[in-house]
């Protein structure tokens, strides 16, 4: 048992007999792995070892309620009102959370049990990352996936299959497990739910992996569970799904049942993928790319932000999915150029479309609170909005007679809300209240029922006002209110020193409350106007209430057109914006070619570039022209002078254009590519302490396994991470196996220089280098490709540059002459060395470089090792250094 668990259940075993810690305990035995929020009056408290992790993680109060084992119990709570915005947080930081609530009020509980009964609760929901619908708890702009894994004893395949709860998004596709993992990066889910019998499969790329009972993974009960829900016979309507598919979306169907406790679940009609329909890019490559998060974890920095101008959450999402999504198909990839270069084309269409979408709610998202059950009125208001805006636009686009063919056949899909946005529009006011309690988002004129109760209020109330004019005017007492409270409703409010007055008997008030400052009574024409008033507000929140429940079913029965037309404006938005984003940045349309090329003019990595541009540097553009006879491009040069750039700017270029976007160059034409990798020689990672040679080494395995002919494969460095002898040869050697056996495109990187030499033996490779130019003593590095190797390596002169003293450097010219000399000599890297003269000898004879007191100071903070108060303090000792200078 973990330390952490131990405090629990030292206490759990002496609960004792108190009623509630053992309704507490019953609570909590069904959800062992998670925070049980107990709802106790106003607040969800939280005790034993929830309240300690509770407490730290959310940085509240500790304190204790009673005794166990005469220790005080630990508790803490969340006041319910604000409930969304502690849960929020623990759902971020890993926890999950099951919400106990009051299933019967306290007039029950005693009506069932006595004066002394415990109300009855029960668990409600299980709040847990990958399942979340609440728009405080999501961020608008990134899907929130749930995935689930099936794998077949004796089968290579593995089903992997992903519901978007929050959109109702659902898909499903089934892949050899060697690119399992590459799957789940793809669909970076928030929760993956596998199999308790199932240990052995690779699975780096989950946050939360969560097991579950192997039954729920049966295919047979997963049929069953699918069909009930999409209230259909068979499912062959949606696919000829197999088995393990099945198995793995039945899967994500019981757990959604299990955690919203059987309440209704939003999953649209399942989408099955071919795993060659999408272009195969693992883990590592996502992660080195950078595609949709950088390195760090932030979106910020990615190739998804630097190119995302999309206009709506439900678009940006989108965006983000085609990004992590490149096709293989090139006609899907055509229709969705075609739709970019439509917007491209033509400037103003483009912006007032887009001024048009911006305008639009995330109705996706409304939708998905809605079917859930979670929804409320602003929901329904932004469904209204989002589908009037939606026959808007089809009207402005239909009347084009030139619209590119995938949005010809899109558009239908935005018609046949009519109906629905006219009763919304007739029943909602203009900006009804997120929260339905408080009434008042029933427009008027839309039941005159309603108004009439309205309107019994209103008149009440106008009576109530002319009751405290009149009870002024006959008491005398000007201060005299008539006031609202919860417990005693309606009342009439003196000061006190006016209190004895109205206490006599023939007054017609009714004493009911001594405070302070005031006495309260009551008199009977106020009890009859406030009961009027409170009567009609009852049946008018009732009222609207029936209204919201019938409006929401309407809604709920056209959930998939509505889901569809929002899928719909979502690809608008992606292709306006992609085409804003190319226009503004002078990208061209890719084109495809038949066969293995990769010719590329004029191309730039758009995240540097965009770095570039904010200190006002320029990029410069480098072409690449690979073929199925000039495959393999060797580049050397110094260090910083460019070649990993270079290197993933064009794998950008390939999942850009591949996702159906314009690309950063001049132009740029391709064959399909099938696989994408990307690796980074372990010395390059190293400063993120993550990547070891044993890591990519690992990788390196991987790409000669799997590259095809029609993959595209950069490696940067590879073989950096051990040995100089022994990272020579495996580059060596990975270079003739890449070149030899696997056939791909390939683009190498390396500050090995004899790998040059390859080129002598290996037809289809070509020797390249990013040129730099040595200018009295000072190194100009040009980032311009060039054909043939470099001449040298540079990277003493990078060394000067990047600061190291000078004396260092200098040591290092006579260490490298002798090295270069042993070399010549004897064939001995390391011969030669002894006759060097003493490093002291040589710092002895250098003048030293005058002190600069605030560089010094500068050198020894270690930002990362600050805590926020130590920044604070190292800031006033460096101003204070800049005083005394
Ligand atoms: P190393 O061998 O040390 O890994 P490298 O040759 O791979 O270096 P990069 O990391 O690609 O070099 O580039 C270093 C820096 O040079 C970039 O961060 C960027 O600021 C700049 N740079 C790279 N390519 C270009 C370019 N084409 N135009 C302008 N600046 C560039």
């Amino acid at each position: 048992m973990s330390a952490k668990s131990s405090d629990t259940a030292k206490a759990k075993s002496a609960a004792g007999p108190t009623p509630m810690m053992a309704q507490y305990w019953t609570l909590k035995e069904k959800a062992p792995d998670c925070l049980l929020f107990y709802r106790m009056g106003d607040f969800f408290e939280l005790f034993f070892d929830d309240a300690k992790a509770a407490a730290s993680t959310l940085d509240i109060a500790l304190t204790s309620r009673g005794e166990q084992n005469g220790e005080p119990v630990p508790m803490c709570g969340v006041p319910v009102h604000s409930a969304e915005n502690y849960l929020a947080r623990l759902i971020k930081a890993g926890h999950r959370v099951a919400i106990a609530e009051q299933v019967e009020t306290p007039a029950e509980a005693k009506a069932r049990g006595g004066s002394k009964a415990l109300v009855a609760r029960d668990i409600v929901r299980f709040v847990t990352a990958g399942t979340l619908t609440e728009e405080s708890l999501l961020e608008g702009r990134s899907a929130n996936r749930l995935a689930a894994l099936a794998h077949v004893a004796g089968s290579d395949d593995v089903a992997v299959a992903a519901a978007d709860i929050s959109t109702g998004r659902f898909e499903v596709v089934a892949v050899p497990r060697s690119q399992l993992d590459a799957q789940l990066a793809r669909l970076a889910p928030s929760e993956l739910l596998i199999s308790e019998n199932l240990t052995d499969l690779p699975m780096s790329s989950a946050r939360q992996i969560v097991h579950r009972p192997a039954s729920e993974f049966s295919s047979n009960q997963g049929q069953k569970r699918l069909e009930a829900l999409f209230g259909v016979q068979t499912l062959d309507g949606f696919g000829n799904f197999t088995r393990h598919e099945i198995s793995a979306m039945g899967a994500i169907v019981a757990y959604l049942d299990h955690v919203g406790t059987g309440g209704p679940t939003f999953l649209q009609p399942p989408v099955r993928h071919q795993a060659s329909d999408l272009m195969a890019i693992d883990a590592a490559t996502r992660e080195s790319l950078e595609l949709v998060r950088t390195m760090a974890g932030t979106r910020d920095g990615s190739l998804l932000a630097t190119i995302d101008r999309t206009v709506t959450a439900a678009g940006a999402r989108l965006l983000a999915d085609d990004l992590a999504s490149p096709l293989t198909n090139k006609a899907l990839i055509v229709d969705r150029l075609d739709m970019v270069d439509a917007f491209a084309r033509d400037a103003i269409w483009r912006q007032n479309i887009r001024a048009e979408l911006r305008a639009l709610p995330d109705a996706g998202r409304a939708l998905g609170r809605l079917v859930a059950g979670r929804g409320g009125p602003r929901d329904l208001g932004q469904l209204r909005d989002a589908l009037a805006g939606a026959r808007i636009l089809r009207e402005r686009m239909g009347q084009r007679g030139d619209l590119p063919p995938l949005l010809e056949r899109l558009l239908p899909a935005l018609d046949g809300h009519g109906a629905l946005v006219d009763e919304l529009s007739r029943a909602l006011v203009m900006s009804p209240p997120v929260d339905a309690a408080q009434g008042g988002y029933i427009a008027e004129t839309y039941d005159p029922a309603l108004d009439a109760l309205r309107e019994t209020a209103k008149d009440g109330r106008k009576a109530i006002a002319a009751l405290e004019a009149e009870y002024r005017e006959r008491t005398g007492i000007s201060a005299l209110k008539i006031k609202h409270n919860g417990v005693l409703g309606y009342h009439v409010e003196v000061p006190a020193k006016y209190g004895d007055a109205l206490m006599a008997p023939d007054t017609g008030f009714t004493h009911r409350q001594t405070l302070a400052g005031v006495v309260r009574f009551n008199s009977s024409d106020l009890h009859e106007a406030a009961s009027r008033v409170t009567q009609a507000g009852v049946h008018a929140l009732a009222a609207e209430a029936a209204h919201l429940e019938s409006l929401v079913a309407a809604a709920a029965a056209r959930r998939e057109a509505i889901a569809l037309s929002c899928d719909v404006l979502a690809r608008i938005d992606v292709a306006a914006a992609l085409a804003d984003h190319a226009m503004s940045h002078n990208w061209a349309r890719p084109e495809f070619a038949e066969y293995a090329c990769l010719d590329v003019v004029g191309g730039r990595h758009p995240v540097v570039e965009a770095a570039l541009a904010k200190s006002g540097e320029r990029f410069v553009p480098n072409d690449l022209s690979l073929s199925p006879q000039d495959r393999l491009w060797l580049v050397t040069g110094p260090n910083m002078g460019g070649k990993s750039t270079f290197l993933r700017q064009n794998a950008l270029i390939v999942v850009l254009a591949q996702a159906g976007g314009f690309v950063p160059a001049a132009s740029a034409t391709l064959g399909l590519v099938d696989r994408l990798f990307s690796r980074v020689g372990a010395s390059d990672n190293l400063a993120r302490g993550r990547s070891t040679f044993m890591v990519e080494m690992v990788e390196t395995a991987a790409i000669l396994a799997q590259a095809t002919p029609n993959s595209f494969v950069i490696l940067d460095e590879v073989g950096r991470g051990t040995s100089t002898y022994d990272g020579l040869a495996l580059a060596w050697s990975v270079v003739e196996a890449v070149h030899e056996v696997n056939q791909c495109r390939c683009l190498f990187a390396t500050h090995y220089h004899e790998l040059t030499r390859l080129s002598e033996t290996l037809d289809s490779l070509s020797l390249h280098h990013v040129r730099a130019r040595e200018w009295k003593g000072d190194l100009l590095l040009l980032h311009e490709l060039a054909d043939g190797p470099a001449d040298r390596s540079y990277g003493l002169a990078v060394a000067r540059l990047a600061g190291v003293p000078a004396p260092v450097v200098r040591r290092a010219e006579s260490v490298l002459k002798k090295l270069e000399a042993g070399r010549e000599a004897t064939g001995g890297l390391a011969a030669g060395l002894d006759d060097l003269p003493l490093f002291a000898a040589v710092m002895a004879e250098e003048p030293r470089a005058p002190l600069d007191p605030l560089r010094d100071a500068l050198g020894q903070i270690d930002p990362d090792q600050l805590a926020p108060r130590e920044a604070l303090e190292a800031l006033y000792m460096l101003k204070s250094l800049i005083a005394e200078q």
